[in-house]
């Protein structure tokens, strides 16, 4: 799966720091934005890094398509680093 057949198929990404209990759901269309809709979603993966601990040791899912109407809070990826944890602080 690439990043643009997960935006048209509304799916969500979710990714964690398996040294951390919180986790970040990036907004696809971001994603796309940045990194083109031809990225495999494996190979973005690969490049994420923990915000908090500057670990690699960063996992994640593709869950089902978005729910309309039930509006979950996402977290806004930002400069590639998209997984906040632990004593991280929020913005
Ligand atoms: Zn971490």
């Amino acid at each position: 799966m690439t990043l643009g057949q997960a935006l048209a198929a509304e799916v969500r990404l979710i990714a964690w720091c398996k040294a951390g209990e919180q986790r970040a759901e990036p907004v696809v269309a971001d994603l796309v934005a940045r990194y083109g809709s031809d990225t495999a979603v494996i190979d973005w993966a690969r490049r994420l890094r923990c915000s908090a601990c500057d670990g690699r040791e960063v996992d994640f899912v593709v869950s089902g398509a978005t729910r309309r109407g039930s509006r979950t809070p996402r977290l806004v990826a930002v400069g590639g680093r998209l997984v906040r944890c632990r004593s991280s602080p929020t913005t």
